[in-house]
């Protein structure tokens, strides 16, 4: 038995990752002679079906003790982490790089010993908290740089024992903090609704990020001519471009995850040095590709599945780099001539991401589920396939969790927990546990998955309204939409009043 993120229905076959990584098994001997009668997606489509996929995609010779992460590297002791790099005793962290003793993440980096927060970088102990750089001892905060001993703040710079934005002494925050009691689930879930409120009152900046030129979107870091992008660091001249780890220049369409990613065009699950990459998934360190599933350290690759090391195969068959180059403009001319029809009449020409249909997973089991949420109705009319959750994974509850988490005993590891949201089965680890007691944070109520909904929700969406600056009046563009009750500013009017 392997842990897989391939659905046993799906049709596919499933190869221990060792030896699918490994030279025991030749994906070119699953080549495919051109058929000039057949429509190009239909032969790829047959190739994919028969072609064996790694159980997970994860750089197993770099995992130690972290059996149920997926998309990752280099995690020690962790536990249910997907998109992650470098980590260490965590558990429920996604999109994720460096992280020791953390427990539910989104998109944090280098940060210890911090719960249920989201974007923080080079953070210690903070909680709750979202957007935030350098901050240490911080509580229920958003949009802090270089804060310690916050509680409820938003948009402060440089500040020492704050509550609400306003200075307490020292020997204050530590009684305020013993008030509250955030060790108890009922003052913890009434604080969260207490603090949303008071942020109200302050402006927001139109995006998160800084140093954005000639750019728009959300969560840019540094960039230079990036359009209508989100959650991108160093990266210059991209548009509609999502969730890049730095570096990226050049691309468009692409979304996951760069670390040095240029000219890539509609691609997905791409990166670690690519280069030229057009319509392809899970691509790593190659080259000149198109139309490519799980490439990698390859180059001049057309309409391939799982090769590595390789160059010039088209339909996972060896060609010669003159029969190559003489072949593939013959397949494009064919792919416009003869285009795919999808179940629901949709045609499909050279230019075209893959048809979804020939996605192994279903809608609501991949990260589009994640920033566009959909109904099963919904996912079904658009064309995408959708999976029904496994009933036997909703047992009732074995364990009453209490309200305090000091009056939770041990024996909660050997329950089942029933989340209150979707009423899914989820449990605890012992590394969890004992964060909670030693941090006085009660025990989650929600599983994992809508924990990572909750904060997600916190995030802007991956779209731009256009309003106008709450202070000066100037037209700008964000992904705050315009009947949300925040206070928006422009950049410039932000800086003036906060920093
Ligand atoms: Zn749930
Ligand atoms: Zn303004």
């Amino acid at each position: 038995m392997v842990v897989s993120n391939q659905h046993p229905d799906n049709g596919h076959k499933v190869y221990r990752q060792d030896i699918w990584w490994s030279d025991k098994w030749d994906p070119k001997e699953y080549g495919k002679e051109y058929d000039f009668s057949r429509p190009f997606f239909t032969q790829f489509a047959e190739l994919f079906q028969d072609i064996p996929l790694p159980s997970l995609n994860v750089e197993y010779t770099t995992m130690v003790n972290s059996e149920y992460c997926n998309g990752a590297a280099t995690l020690k002791n962790c536990y249910l982490c997907f998109r992650a790099d470098h980590g260490e005793d965590c558990a429920y962290l996604t999109s994720i790089t460096y992280m020791k003793d953390c427990f539910d993440q989104t998109f944090s980096d280098r940060s210890e010993l911090s719960y249920f927060s989201s974007k923080l970088l080079n953070c210690y102990q903070c909680f709750y908290s979202y957007n935030c750089d350098n901050c240490q001892d911080v509580w229920f905060s958003r949009d802090l740089i270089g804060c310690s001993n916050c509680i409820g703040c938003i948009g402060l710079r440089n500040k020492k024992y704050h509550i609400f934005n306003k200075p307490v002494t020292k020997e204050e925050f530590g009684d305020t903090l013993k008030k509250f009691d955030f060790g108890s689930y009922k003052n913890t879930e009434n604080f969260k609704k207490e603090v949303k409120e008071f942020m109200l009152k302050f402006p927001r900046k139109e995006y998160y990020g800084k140093n954005a030129i000639n750019s728009s979107g959300d969560y840019l870091y540094n960039v230079k001519n990036v359009l209508n992008s989100f959650i991108v660091s160093d990266g210059e001249n991209c548009k509609f471009v999502q969730f890049i780890k730095p570096p990226v220049r050049n691309s468009m369409d692409y979304t996951m995850f760069g670390m040095n990613g240029e000219w890539i065009y509609e691609s997905a699950w791409v990166g670690l040095t690519v280069n030229t990459i057009k319509f392809g998934v899970w691509d790593y360190g190659a080259h000149h590709l198109e139309y490519s599933f799980g490439c990698h350290s390859s180059g001049n690759l057309f309409g391939c599945v799982g090769i590595r090391g390789g160059e010039y195969c088209i339909l996972n068959k060896q060609y010669s780099k003159e029969e190559y180059e003489a072949l593939v403009p013959k397949i494009i001319k064919h792919m416009n001539d003869m285009p795919y029809r999808d179940a629901r009449g949709r045609e499909y020409r050279y230019g075209e991401m893959f048809p979804v249909e020939l996605s192994p997973w279903a809608y609501n089991e991949s990260l589009a589920d994640e920033w566009f949420p959909s109904s099963k109705e919904d996912a079904l009319a658009k064309g995408f396939s959708w999976r029904d959750p496994d009933k036997k994974e909703y047992q009732d509850a074995t364990v009453n969790i209490p309200d305090h988490s000091k009056d939770v005993g041990d024996d909660i590891l050997n329950g089942i927990l029933k989340c209150v949201s979707c009423g899914k089965n989820y449990l605890l680890i012992r590394i969890e546990l004992d964060f909670y007691r030693r941090f006085n944070v009660p025990i989650p109520r929600k599983c994992p998955s809508c924990r990572t909904r909750e904060r997600l929700d916190e995030f802007n969406p991956i779209k731009l309204y256009s309003r106008k600056c709450a202070k000066c009046g100037k037209d700008i563009q964000t992904s705050y939409a315009p009947e949300r009750p925040e206070i928006v500013y422009c950049e410039q009017c932000y800086q003036n009043e906060v920093a």
